[in-house]
């Protein structure tokens, strides 16, 4: 089973990369240890982007959000598992 923490885009990098990003600052990052030990740490995300973990929160959840970032979504396919799940 993957586990998958939740980082949120730096808004450092924002300015600097495609504005798009902007809507869409949650990103999942693969989990080798609980998120909760992850938190504040800085990590590469799924699809690349440079984030940082917030270890509160959950892809599970955040993932399946419109803030959440489409190619990441694709990856961990969130949206999939949540839909057959209902
Ligand atoms: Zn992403």
């Amino acid at each position: 089973m993957d586990t998958y923490a939740v980082g949120f885009a730096r808004p450092d990098r924002w300015s600097s990369e495609e504005p798009a990003h902007e809507a869409h600052p949650w990103h999942a990052v693969e989990a080798h240890r609980p998120p909760s030990e992850l938190d504040g740490e800085i990590e590469l995300a799924v699809c690349g982007a440079i984030v940082q973990i917030w270890g509160t929160q959950k892809w599970e959840r955040v993932g399946a959000g419109r803030t959440a970032c489409p190619t990441c979504q694709e990856v961990t396919a969130v949206g999939k598992t949540l839909t057959s799940a209902r």
